[in-house]
């Protein structure tokens, strides 16, 4: 049996790998698992577990906060464009503005990395930032 195989979460079974140096700390649990057994359900008994508990660490937290930003980039977008394109647009038309959006995911995706496991790598702000990136961004 591998090393890592040796620290299992008692919730959900599987080896601790990433965070194996707070496998106590966690109850002898992954991260995740510690926190819905025991702080997910703290303010709201019944909580699903996919709803957003409020604490800053929540792994439901993130994807709904994250949409939020997003919705407010693109309503921000639409305002900016209420009167006609603002002249600081250098894909003015949605031709080029799509081409630009389009290029800038292609070029800058892989710039985003998983830096560990409270550095959430999230597609909806990677869209919110190509969303604002691609009013001025120069295809290659
Ligand atoms: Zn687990
Ligand atoms: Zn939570």
């Amino acid at each position: 049996m591998p090393e890592d195989d040796k620290q299992l979460c008692r919730r959900c079974g599987y080896p601790v790998r990433l965070l194996r140096d707070n496998y106590e700390t966690f109850e002898r649990m992954h991260f995740v698992c510690f926190h819905y057994e025991f702080e997910h359900r703290s303010g709201v008994p019944d909580n699903d577990p996919d709803v957003d508990c409020g604490l800053l660490n929540c792994p439901s937290g993130p994807a709904a906060r994250h949409r939020e930003q997003l919705v407010t980039v693109v309503a921000a977008l639409a305002a900016d464009c209420s009167d006609g394109v603002p002249a600081s647009w250098e894909n003015g038309t949605l031709p080029r503005y799509l081409e630009a959006l389009a290029a800038w995911l292609q070029d800058t995706g892989g710039d985003y990395t998983i830096a560990g496991a409270s550095t959430k790598w999230s597609g909806w702000e990677v869209v919110a930032d190509a969303m604002r990136a691609a009013t001025i961004y120069e295809q290659r």
